[in-house]
């Protein structure tokens, strides 16, 4: 396994923490899903992902970008519909619908956020549960909840326990604690951890939690999924940690041409206590697209 590179520490740490190297172990989940599709071929399948867009949001348009590029180097076909930022609710609703009775089309995922006011829940609501491919119809949360990952689990938190799981760090019996209560991120990846086999002992954090500091201090795992930049500081974490970074924040920087930077929710500095840190970007990104490929060949082979 890679270590952070020293230019990456600020510490003294001359070790530093080990990598966990989302592109390296999405594209061991990419090959798994290429021979997936190969056995699905032979059956006379070709795994089909529809991604709608609704709208021109320019970050949107960079993750639905990777996922298409994905599709094309695992052999899933793609589609994208692409809708003006004026559509209505009808309007998005209607597409859905037809994708939902389209047999050729495995998997559905509608690209977030949907323009201002829209109700995505009732969208997510919509969409057929055995093509939901991020995980987030009712359905598939309440499966779950239920302890089983046989169905469409969602991607970044699946992606978030396979990192770890391809790090060799130690989940069963551990401390665990997540920082964020999303329905995209923070809950599932908690209910995943959670989840017998796994084992980790989880405490959900979030906004309202008082002592975040002292208790991320416990955690010999932790989970930042907050969407703030560099808000976990070094002295947050227990020396030896595995610390894995999901957020995505732009940070303004004048000294790059597209004036602003990627940063995640944990401060480089993290990298001289923890023992595994996943980077930004590098990490728990490729995973994310990694497992929604699989989760297409999964839908696809049920369907
Ligand atoms: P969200 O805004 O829905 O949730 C953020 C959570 O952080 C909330 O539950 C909130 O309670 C908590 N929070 C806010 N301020 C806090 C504080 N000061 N202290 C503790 N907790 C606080 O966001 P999300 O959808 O869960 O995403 C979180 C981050 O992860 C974002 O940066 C997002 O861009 C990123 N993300 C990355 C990927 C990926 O594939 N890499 C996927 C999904 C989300």
């Amino acid at each position: 396994a890679r270590k952070w590179s020293s230019a990456t520490l600020f510490s003294n740490n001359s070790m530093g923490a080990m990598l966990l190297d989302g592109k390296a172990c999405g594209a061991e989940v990419e090959a798994e899903v290429k021979a997936k599709v190969s056995d699905l071929e032979a059956q006379g399948i070709t795994p089909h992902l529809a991604v709608v867009i609704v709208g021109d949001d320019p970050a949107s348009h960079v993750y639905v970008g990777a996922k298409e590029k994905a599709c094309a180097r695992v052999g899933v076909r793609s589609t994208r519909i692409d809708l003006p930022s004026s559509s209505d609710f009808a309007q998005v609703a209607d597409v859905v619908q037809k994708l939902n009775n389209d047999d050729s089309v495995h998997g559905i995922l509608v690209q977030s956020p949907l323009p201002e006011g829209m109700d995505e829940l009732a969208i997510t609501d919509m969409i057929d549960p055995a093509k939901d491919v991020d995980g987030f119809h009712p359905v598939n949360l309440g499966r779950l909840v239920q302890g089983r990952v046989d169905g469409l689990v969602p991607c970044t938190p699946a992606g978030v326990v396979r990192l770890l799981e391809w790090g060799g760090v130690d989940l069963s019996g551990k401390s665990a604690v997540v920082i964020g209560r999303s329905r995209i991120v923070g809950v599932p990846v908690s209910l995943l951890l959670a989840r017998k086999g796994v084992d980790a002992t989880v405490t959900i954090t979030h906004s309202r939690t008082s002592d975040l500091a002292d208790t991320c201090r416990n955690a010999d795992i932790l989970i930042a999924a907050v969407g703030m930049a560099e808000l976990v500081q070094a002295d947050w974490v227990k020396p030896g940690a595995a610390v894995v970074d999901v957020g995505v924040n732009r940070v303004d920087d004048s000294s790059r041409e597209s004036g602003y930077r990627l940063a995640g929710d944990v401060h480089p500095d993290v990298a001289g206590v923890a023992d595994w840190l996943s980077p930004v970007p590098g990490g728990v990104g490729p995973m994310t697209i990694a497992m929604l490929m699989l989760n297409t060949v999964t839908a696809a082979s049920n369907l």
